[in-house]
């Protein structure tokens, strides 16, 4: 028996012995029929949930448009919606979450989803709202609205969409508060700290809207590592759960973050008033509408391929979240694949002067020497220099510095009497060809054949 069979064998033993376990346990029943609720919360034989995403069923926490305070389920299987206090699937019972104490309460959960009409209309409607309430040129207020509509299906994306927003105070905090209105599960924060944040429960998946310009180091640090969906936070014996869309006030646009970033102009006289009243009677329309969209598109969105090969390598993954939802808007997703390409060649153009890429550019170089035995790290760092100059940056990369950042991108050589040699070997071409192209140095993505290792790397990987 080979390893394989005998590990998969183990499996099934395994298997076997937790099956016995569970036979004549309910609950254990229950918990290893829904593997992904493990860590659910059992009350009176339901699981308290504030969502899941069943075989054939969706099930959503709403508001209880009776109790305010309260939340029930809700599902729609294409005819018809149900929603109650109780919902039973494949032999369990959900029952919703109570809200209880904590940055929860703050959470603007949808009312029971209604028809949307088609996607153009809904998007309409959202358009429309935007340019009622904030004075924004088109193309930033498609930004918002496609933000808005990533923000209900982030939970099937592999990164939440993350928006940073630039401008006056006025300005800034008016669009977030229109955000607010159509995003999925929005907060509107004011100042938010470390603890804060920690009270957030597990898998609610709301969507931070922060009006703070200066956030402390440690929280900024933890919202953004907790954009990735499939990776967790563990502060101490705290365990974090922050996924879901983040929208930022910012001073100056933060350079290598992997978000989308919008600048909102002064408006000559002051802003449409918005008040409490009208924001509420637009926040529960829009999103029983979105939320309806949500469940009839849950399914198809992350089966949607989106080329995102024309984008630099760190704006791939946001594209798709940010245009997956969007693909049967034609209008809507050129606009934001238009943004995002402008984006992307902006941060294409700060890698000119990024020491890593301007080093990776200077090795391509020398493994492009007809005569390329080897080359000195002080060689490589007058290089990069000429490459610097060349590109009017004043900065100078010393001997030293170069050599830090060869060796921090896996690339090492020996020390010599004349100084820290390079050798240059076939298996160093492929490595220094294989950094070009992560990096996307400009001689590896011109379309050029300088060598063989150059047409190994030639076609741009697809992001689904
Ligand atoms: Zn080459």
């Amino acid at each position: 028996m080979s390893y394989g069979e005998c590990f998969v064998e183990r499996l099934g033993a395994l298997g076997e012995t937790l099956n016995a376990k569970a036979k004549g346990n309910a609950r254990a029943d229950r918990l290893r029929r829904t593997p992904a609720l493990a860590d659910e919360t059992l009350v009176n034989d339901a699981l308290e949930t504030f969502g899941e995403a069943l075989p054939g069923l969706l099930l959503e926490s709403v508001v209880d448009p009776d109790h305010p305070g309260h939340l029930l389920l809700h599902t729609w299987n294409g005819h018809r919606t149900t929603t109650a206090r109780k919902i039973e699937h494949g032999g369990v019972a959900y029952i919703p979450k109570n809200l209880g104490s904590g940055l929860v309460q703050s959470v603007c959960f949808a009312l029971p989803s209604l028809p949307f009409g088609t996607p153009a209309k809904l998007i309409s409607s959202m358009r429309d709202f935007l340019s009622t309430y904030a004075r924004l040129q088109p193309e930033v207020a498609d930004l918002l609205v496609a933000f808005g509509l990533a923000t209900w299906f982030c939970d099937v994306m592999t990164v939440a969409p993350v928006l940073y927003l630039l401008g006056p105070d006025s300005a800034v905090s008016q669009a977030l508060r229109l955000l607010g209105c159509f995003c999925r599960r929005p907060i509107l924060l004011g100042d938010i700290d470390f603890a804060g944040l920690a009270t957030l429960p597990r898998r609610l998946g709301a969507t931070l809207l922060i009006n703070q310009r200066y956030l402390g180091r440690r929280v900024q640090r933890t919202l953004l590592a907790s954009n990735r969906r499939h990776f967790g936070l563990v502060h101490g014996s705290e365990r974090l759960d922050l996924f879901g869309g983040k929208a930022f006030s910012c001073e100056d646009f933060p350079g290598v973050e992997s978000g989308l970033r919008v600048s909102l102009s002064p408006t000559p006289g002051p802003l449409p008033t918005l008040s409490d009243a009208q924001e509420q009677l637009i926040a529960r329309n829009l999103q029983a509408r979105l939320l309806r969209y949500r469940i009839a598109n849950y399914d198809k969105v992350p089966g949607r391929k989106i080329d995102a090969s024309a984008f630099v390598p760190e704006m791939r993954e946001p594209a798709s979240t940010w245009l997956a939802p969007i693909v049967d808007c034609p209008e809507l997703s050129e606009s934001v694949h238009a943004e995002i390409l402008r984006q992307s060649q902006e941060a294409a153009g700060a890698r000119f002067f990024d020491p890593k890429c301007v080093v990776v550019e200077a090795a391509l170089f020398f493994c492009h020497d007809p005569d390329p035995a080897h080359f000195f790290v002080g060689e490589l760092a007058e290089k990069v220099n000429d490459l610097l100059k060349g590109r009017h940056e004043e900065s100078n990369l010393s001997d030293k510095k170069a050599g830090l950042v060869l060796r921090e991108l896996g690339v090492y050589g020996e020390r010599v009497a004349t100084g820290y040699k390079i050798v240059v070997t076939d298996a160093l071409r492929e490595q220094i060809h294989q950094l070009a192209f992560a990096y996307q140095v400009p001689p590896a993505v011109d379309g050029v054949r300088r060598c063989r290792y150059c047409r190994v790397f030639q076609v741009l990987p697809e992001v689904g």
